[in-house]
């Protein structure tokens, strides 16, 4: 596939990561009222505007006029065809469509970001072989690094929806319960290993009943997010056990403005790692279904410059979305059209291929040194990380814009919770 042109003539540029390959959902306002866009190049198109004023049609419309996606997934993978199939030729180079949208375009440097859909409920699993091996090593030890369910089952806890925000939401530190050294008896105060989590979201855009096939799967998915599920260490190293995490992961899940669709990321498809063991057939792949997406974290202490502490891709992962969203309905679990699911952190093999500063730090032993001098083990308050991701194509790349979040500093610990 090579990059298809636009009479937007920024979206034509081999940096950009809003090309006419791309069309990713979002929504936005400047001032006014929020309302549905579409990136392309630096501009983003209202097509909110444009369906209230009779200009774009949709089957079983009006779907554009809620400021979030979720009625346009709901109306089916017909609908999102034709729309993406519209815009694509309103947008391409000569269409006779300029002289009416070019008026609905808005500069995205102008813009304020909202969440792009509403989340009906959240799920993250825990999915990255080299992620789960480095953690297990530090808390159990290399033998016992995987959990013996880990190669047949795509693990993930339910999650809360109400912690999903999206990308520039300032993130404030949690209190907590924490334990201290030495087996001390735990205390209510600020986490002190505050981390991220590099994750893709994806999300489900056709409603389930009942149990459903990893091919249905896949094309339930509407697209995916970079999502940062942000986590603190010390809150869940003290409650993990037996459920798996609460409070730990309940603070901030962070993502990406824009959904870029399945359909854009169809030319990136590719297939999980080999098996170590054999999947039961129920979670068997019939074609690739993972996708192949660089990924990179930086880091911005306040006032500095940042530093990239991370580079890896979405192909690390050991089991696609379509198998996480598979097994999630094996109990007959109903699925909602806006459900989020998290892949899980994404590490590679090396150490500049970490997904998480408890990864990156080796817990805390071995801390980072950033360009600027300074060191890190988990964020400082004032810390600004971004996730960035994009796959790349032939002269041109499909990106989902920067996650961002800054680090607040815990709120006071009132008298009564000493
Ligand atoms: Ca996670």
């Amino acid at each position: 596939m090579t990059l298809l042109k636009s009479w937007v003539s920024s979206a034509n540029s081999a940096e950009t990561e809003f090309p006419l390959n791309n069309l990713p959902y979002g929504v936005f306002s400047t001032g006014g009222a929020a309302a549905c866009g579409v990136a392309i190049g630096d501009q983003i198109l209202n097509v909110t505007a444009l369906e209230a004023a009779g200009k774009l049609t949709l089957a079983g419309g009006p779907l554009l006029q809620k400021a979030a996606w979720n009625d346009v997934m709901a109306a089916g993978p017909a609908v999102w065809d034709a729309l993406r199939t519209t815009l694509q030729s309103a947008l391409a180079e000569g269409a006779a469509e300029e002289a009416t949208f070019a008026p609905n375009l808005v500069a995205q440097a102008d813009a304020t970001m909202h969440m792009p859909f509403t989340v009906a409920e959240y799920t993250d699993f825990y999915a990255g072989k080299n992620h789960a091996m480095n953690v297990g090593t530090m808390f159990r030890g290399p033998e016992n690094a995987l959990p013996p369910n880990w190669l047949s089952i795509p693990i993930g806890y339910n999650g809360r929806a109400s912690s999903v925000v999206v990308s520039g939401t300032d993130v404030v530190r949690p209190n907590g319960q924490l334990k201290g050294p030495n087996d001390e008896l735990p205390r209510f105060a600020p986490s002190a290993r505050f981390d991220i989590e590099l994750e893709m979201g994806a999300i489900v855009g056709t409603a389930s009943d009942g149990m459903i096939s990893v091919d249905q799967a896949d094309d339930n998915i509407f697209g995916y997010v970079l999502l940062n599920d942000w986590s603190a260490r010390d809150i869940q190293a003290w409650e993990y056990q037996p459920l798996g995490p609460f409070q730990a992961k309940a603070t901030a899940t962070s993502i990406s403005p824009w959904i870029v669709t399945s359909a854009a990321l169809e030319p990136f498809r590719t297939t999980t790692p080999e098996r170590e063991r054999p999947l039961l057939p129920y979670l068997t792949e019939s074609k690739p279904m993972l996708y192949d997406i660089d990924l990179e974290v930086a880091l911005q202490p306040e006032g500095k410059d940042e530093t990239i502490v991370a580079r890896t891709n979405y192909n690390e992962m050991y089991y696609s979305a379509a198998q996480q969203l598979c097994h999630h309905t094996t109990s007959g679990c109903s699925m909602r059209v806006g459900d989020l699911l998290g892949s899980g952190t994404i590490s590679g093999p090396e150490k500049t291929n970490r997904g998480s500063f408890l990864e990156l730090s080796w817990g805390g032993k071995e801390p980072l040194t950033l360009d600027t001098g300074e060191t890190r083990s988990f964020l400082e308050d004032g810390d600004t990380v971004a996730l960035r991701g994009s796959a790349k194509g032939d002269g041109y790349r499909v990106g989902f814009g920067d996650v961002t979040g800054k680090i607040l500093p815990a709120p006071a610990v009132p008298d009564w919770a000493k």
